[in-house]
């Protein structure tokens, strides 16, 4: 059933770089609604699972399933019309654009482009200018960003410029968010911050699915974690429950 089944379905997915196995016959579904986190030692295979979901790395076998629909062999772009919005480990912001053009580069993404709108029908091509405009400044106010929209985000303290990363991810509307490592080099007031930005985006609709070393945060933040260790999945369940599994004292323990 669609309507109540899994958003995301991973279904025995490997992933090889010639020799090296990257991921090992993973299976993981993720409801609507979810906030799920992704842990693991470093080398574990959650950034390759993240590129297999979001279409940058195609998967060797198994199966991608979004509300249903295969998209195992889909491309980056095409997913990020089917719903599908990640951000990155390393920040992407383009930094000699203020804030707000930053967020409206990401909303013009979301639009098709002909020349001919702009040649028939200048009217049309201003409206539609003025309607990003607001589509922008009502991003930068739902994120707390609106302080320094004219800013560079070079200029900002880091977990602004992560803030930024997010907001403009959501400017595409997804069904699906993935974050990698979105508390990296954030501090306490910062994690906090993020923690209620997350929530926010899962209470407006948006599964969440992220990879995080911050167990803290994953502890607040996700019903469900999943435990990755040798491209395998080692451990399911709520944190406590993943927290006390001995496989994943095991895997920590060895890394
Ligand atoms: P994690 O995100 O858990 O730290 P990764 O998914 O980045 O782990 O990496 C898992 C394994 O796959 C590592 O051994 C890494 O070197 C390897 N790997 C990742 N991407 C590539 C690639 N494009 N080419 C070759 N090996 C890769």
């Amino acid at each position: 059933d669609q309507a109540t089944g899994p958003l995301l379905d991973i279904r025995a997915v490997t992933k090889d770089f010639r020799g090296l196995r990257a991921l090992d016959d993973v299976s993981l579904s993720v409801l609507p609604g979810e906030i799920r986190g992704i842990v693991g030692p470093n080398g574990s295979g959650k950034t390759t699972l993240f590129n297999v979901v979001s279409g940058f790395y195609r998967a060797t076998s198994g199966q991608v399933r979004l509300s249903g629909r295969d998209t195992t062999a889909t491309r980056p772009y095409t997913l990020s019309l089917l719903g599908v919005a990640r951000t990155f480990q390393n920040l992407r912001l383009f930094s000699h654009l203020t804030v707000r053009e930053n967020i409206l580069v990401a909303l013009d993404r979301t639009r098709t482009h002909t020349i001919w709108r702009y040649v028939l029908w200048p009217p049309g091509v201003l409206r539609q200018e003025r309607r990003l405009r607001t589509q922008a400044q009502e991003l930068l106010d739902r994120f707390g960003l609106a302080d320094f929209a004219d800013t560079p985000p070079g200029s900002l303290p880091y977990g602004i410029q992560r803030r930024i990363e997010i907001a403009r991810a959501m400017a595409a509307r997804p069904r699906l968010l993935l974050l990698d490592e979105p508390a990296a080099g954030l501090n306490g007031e910062e994690v906090g911050q993020l923690a209620h930005m997350v929530r926010s985006i899962r209470d407006s609709g948006t599964t969440v699915v992220l990879i995080e070393h911050n167990m803290g945060l994953v502890m607040s933040l996700c019903e469900q974690v999943t435990v990755l260790a040798g491209g395998r999945v080692i451990a399911e369940g709520t944190p406590p429950e993943v927290v006390a599994s001995p496989a994943v004292i095991e895997a920590y323990l060895g890394d």
